[in-house]
């Protein structure tokens, strides 16, 4: 079975980024398991995955703008530390997500004072490019709960 449009597939991955070193890797954990066609990857990696079959390895690299975007020099951002969510304690260095009217935003604390904290609004992954070694798993047609959701349920995917 090839993945196509409302399929369910699931694929191991490691992610590196253009020099090999290995950023992320679900080794030892679930396949990343999605519905695909429904924009739940990111688009360069979900068109590499069209058509392939359970077995097959592929490599596919991103280039920034495909990826996370470009590093943009006008990312530092002064924010009040009580909209930082996802921790404590904050710290120069640590990752927060912040609520923006874009929705949330994944950021990197750059100073601490009393209320207000400095923020680097560039994602983590911004301006890498990125290259998947890819190995799909599992390939199945989605449920018609899963269609109607948008998502892939079961170890891997989305949970209820
Ligand atoms: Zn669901």
């Amino acid at each position: 079975m090839q993945i196509t449009r409302d399929c369910v597939a699931s694929f191991h991955y490691v992610l590196k980024d253009e020099t090999g070193i290995e950023l992320e890797s679900s080794a030892g954990s679930d396949p990343m398991t999605y519905l695909h066609g429904h924009g739940s990857l990111l688009p360069g990696l979900e068109s590499a995955m069209e058509g392939k079959t359970v077995g097959e390895k592929f490599t596919v690299t991103l280039m920034p703008a495909d990826a996370f975007g470009e590093l943009r020099t006008d990312s530092e951002q002064r924010v009040p530390i009580s909209q930082l969510k996802g921790g404590r304690n904050w710290k120069p260095g640590m990752q927060a997500v912040i609520h923006t009217e874009q929705g949330h935003q994944q950021v990197t604390v750059l100073k601490v004072g009393h209320t207000m904290a400095t923020v680097d609004t560039n994602h983590p992954m911004a301006g890498k490019t990125l290259v998947f070694d890819v190995d799909v798993a599992e390939v199945r047609a989605a449920s018609v709960e899963e269609l109607a959701h948008g998502h892939a349920h079961g170890p891997g995917g989305h949970h209820h």
